[in-house]
């Protein structure tokens, strides 16, 4: 099966820059040869590696190394506390760390790093079934699960993206995602490293180091919906991206306001797109200009999408109903770890994989996302409503900074519309509540008001800005 990494051995122009080391790609493949040559030396005992993936160069070399070398590599995100640690451990039974380990190494050796080390890049030949990764979920709603990511899905996940952006080894992309999730280790390391394209990754992804990105010659931006709203608010910073190709958003969903914003500040309609860790990218915003608030685009190359309602009966795709998404294609993941119920659970009978997002689908075959089933659906006095469009309408009003709406138990409506909201002033008073729900009423329509306004300092998020509801609903 194909190497992952394409065009880089050909490139020759671009660098990669992490944690402020840059490195040309002819010395990247040599460190990772070097790296790979160490772990080929433990099979076949060891099948599997723990990457404790900092935001660095270490990290970067230590995941191509572990490719290279035909293993399956586990992301151990850095800022995990002790215990979260031990899940994915437990779990995917590593037989060591490659790179510096974390302070706890739970008893495992490991294969150092050198970024000056020198060897000849011959990756293992590995099957297209061969899982490359073994990628936790973000834990959203529940225990963090091990996606099984086998080389077919990332070969033809990256591919269909490349097409769907026009994304060459021309691009240099610029972002500051952690290295331990799809979006940033899967499309933003290895995505511009296939295509043998550069890479500048920030650091901490705030305007500032986004600005100077685009200076310093970055083409294509990735974020999530909180970096861009940070973006969207400094517009010194913002407008330095006027340059840029193609900015991207995508992980959770880009409120309106925040795209209208952008769009002002620096021409360009953000493009977003929308994917698990279960099926990489499935649905993209094509580079076209063709990118609308709200829609996160069509599916990628190969892949197929369709809704059911929860009696698996089609819905039409007209754009306005909603129901549950499901996807078939070459992009999908092989499994969860250890959990044969929660795999074949999200399997239909005839071979599609269930979400678990509500969507609507526009007969060009646009996708908008109504959100999670479990927490983003309301079912409240007969209606099912979608949290993300009463968010939305409340991001467009002026005192609201953030928010995030929910369904809470309720004797009377079944659930009842409960807006959590960070307020822009001092002015989180109960006038502000009642103008807050007015202003839902009068923008959507009465059934979709909040029946309560809590003001809060901040929202629970994770590391990728995703809202956890389920915390909320506590
Ligand atoms: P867990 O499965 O552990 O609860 P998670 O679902 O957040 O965590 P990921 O696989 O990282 O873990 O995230 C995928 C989810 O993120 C999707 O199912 C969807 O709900 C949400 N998402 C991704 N992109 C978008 C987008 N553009 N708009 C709205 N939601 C999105
Ligand atoms: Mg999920």
């Amino acid at each position: 099966m194909t190497d992952l990494l394409g065009a880089l051995a050909q490139s020759r122009g671009r660098t990669v820059t992490v944690g402020g080391t840059t490195m040309t790609p002819p010395d990247l493949l040599a460190a990772a040869a070097a790296v790979a040559d160490a772990v080929t030396g433990r099979l076949p005992a060891v099948e599997r590696v723990a990457v404790h993936a900092t935001p660095t160069m270490e990290t970067v070399v230590a995941v191509l190394g572990a490719l290279a070398a035909g293993v399956t590599v586990v992301p151990v995100p850095p800022d995990s506390g002790v215990a979260e640690v031990r899940h994915v451990l437990a779990d995917s039974a590593p037989g060591c760390w490659v790179g510096e380990p974390p302070a706890d190494r739970h008893g495992l050796d490991h294969v150092p790093v050198d970024l000056a080390g020198r060897a000849s890049y011959r990756p293992r030949e590995v099957g297209e079934d061969h899982a490359d990764f073994v990628l936790y979920t973000s834990g959203t709603t529940g225990l963090p699960k091990g996606v099984l990511l086998p080389r077919r899905a990332l070969v033809a996940g990256l591919d269909a993206l490349a097409e769907a952006w026009a994304w060459t080894g021309d691009d240099v992309l610029a972002h500051g995602l952690p290295l331990f999730h799809v979006h940033g280790l899967v499309l933003g390391v290895l995505g511009p490293l296939r295509l043998g394209g550069g890479l500048l990754h920030v650091g901490r992804p705030t305007p500032e180091a986004y600005a100077e990105a685009a200076r310093a010659g970055a083409t294509l931006f990735f974020g999530v919906p909180t970096v861009w709203g940070r973006i969207a608010d400094a517009p010194e910073h913002a407008k330095a991206l006027t340059d840029a190709r193609l900015l991207v958003s995508g992980s959770a969903a880009l409120p309106a306001p925040v795209f209208e914003r952008l769009e002002e500040l620096t021409g360009h309609r953000v493009v977003e797109r929308y994917g698990m860790s279960e099926t990489l990218i499935t649905v993209a915003t094509r580079a076209d200009g063709s990118a609308r608030p709200g829609w996160v685009g069509v599916p990628v190359a190969g892949v197929e999408t369709r809704l059911r309602t929860d009696d698996g009966a089609d819905v039409p795709h007209d754009g306005e109903s909603a129901g549950a998404l499901e996807v078939r294609g070459p992009t999908l993941f092989a499994g969860y770890l250890n959990r044969h119920d929660a795999t074949a659970a999200c399997w239909t009978d005839d071979g599609w994989f269930r979400t678990g997002d509500v969507a609507a689908i526009a007969p060009d075959g646009r996708h908008r996302i109504v959100g999670r089933a479990s927490v983003d659906l309301i079912k409240s006095g007969g209606y099912r409503i979608g949290a993300g469009e009463i968010e939305s309408t409340l991001l467009g009003h002026p005192a609201v900074a953030e928010c995030a709406v929910v369904g809470l138990p309720d004797a009377d409506l079944g659930q009842r519309i409960v807006a959590f909201v960070v307020a822009r002033d001092a002015r989180a008073d109960d006038a502000l509540a009642a103008e807050l729900t007015a202003y839902v009423g009068a923008e959507l329509s009465a059934h979709k008001r909040p029946r309560e306004v809590r003001f809060v300092d901040a929202l629970p998020r994770n590391e990728m800005g995703k809202v956890q509801k389920t915390r909320l609903r506590g």
